[in-house]
């Protein structure tokens, strides 16, 4: 008998973020009135089509213990999961939420793994990747066309070339790929910067899925203000 795959999704959730310029790890900055983190899990757990959401924390993290996390648990029930298996990287964290998933996944099953700074997502777009690719032999990722001229910048901060922006996408997350396959990747590729890179390296050419802007990675100080205002926006919408 053949059983449908399912679909697991891991928001590694473990990174300090550096520059963000913060005095608190990124994805807790308050965003439109809850964590950064909140909105990222709720785009997932939000999509009919995500069986189960784990959320991947440093060791002793006390987040789930808080007001926000224990509503979303509230709203999610069993469909949304903490673990401690945060790494030193975010492949580490990754790869420990994979991990996590050692009794309960099969290798066909898909996982869509999902960056916590990328509060933007929107569940429809977790629904159309499903859609896009759960027929895929390899998987893929979401992603946009580069729309801006290139530059390359030499040590001075001068412009050192205009190379051709054909062809060029920006990677986003969610990248979903089907479990065993990611396992034998990150084996492979222990210290990839996404999950793509890793099956790349296994030889398979991911499906570039189209994304949208907003679902850009929260990253530097000026970022916070422009994702609460398409979050705040939506609300309104
Ligand atoms: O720092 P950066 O924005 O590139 O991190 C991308 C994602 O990986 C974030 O959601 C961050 O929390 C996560 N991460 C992690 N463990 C690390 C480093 C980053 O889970 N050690």
């Amino acid at each position: 008998m053949l059983v449908a795959p399912r679909h697991f999704a891991i928001v590694p959730a473990a990174g300090i973020g550096a520059r963000s310029g913060q005095n608190i790890p990124k994805q807790y900055v308050p965003l439109a009135g809850q964590p950064m983190l909140c909105h990222s899990l709720r785009s997932l757990a939000g999509a009919a089509c995500i069986d189960l959401v784990v959320c991947v924390l440093t060791g002793g993290d006390p987040w789930p213990a808080s007001p926000h996390a224990e509503a979303l648990v509230r709203e999610f029930g069993a469909r949304l999961r903490f673990v401690d298996a945060g790494g030193p990287t975010r492949a580490a964290s990754v790869t420990g939420g994979l991990a996590s998933l050692g009794n309960e996944a099969g290798a066909e099953d898909w996982v869509l793994v999902h960056d916590a700074a990328r509060p933007g997502l929107r569940s429809e777009d977790v629904v159309a990747l499903v859609a896009a690719l759960d027929e895929d032999p390899v998987g893929g990722i979401l992603a946009v066309p580069v729309a801006d001229t290139i530059k390359r910048a030499d040590a001075t901060g001068r412009i050192d070339a205009t190379p051709s922006r054909d062809g060029l996408w920006l990677a986003q997350t969610p990248q979903m790929f089907r479990y065993g396959l990611l396992r034998q990747a990150y084996a492979k590729l222990p210290g990839a910067t996404d999950e793509a890179a890793a099956v790349e390296a296994l030889g398979f050419k991911p499906r570039l899925v189209l994304g949208r802007m907003e679902n850009f990675k929260v990253t530097q100080s000026p970022d916070f203000a422009l994702a609460e205002t398409l979050l705040k926006a939506r609300k309104l919408g």
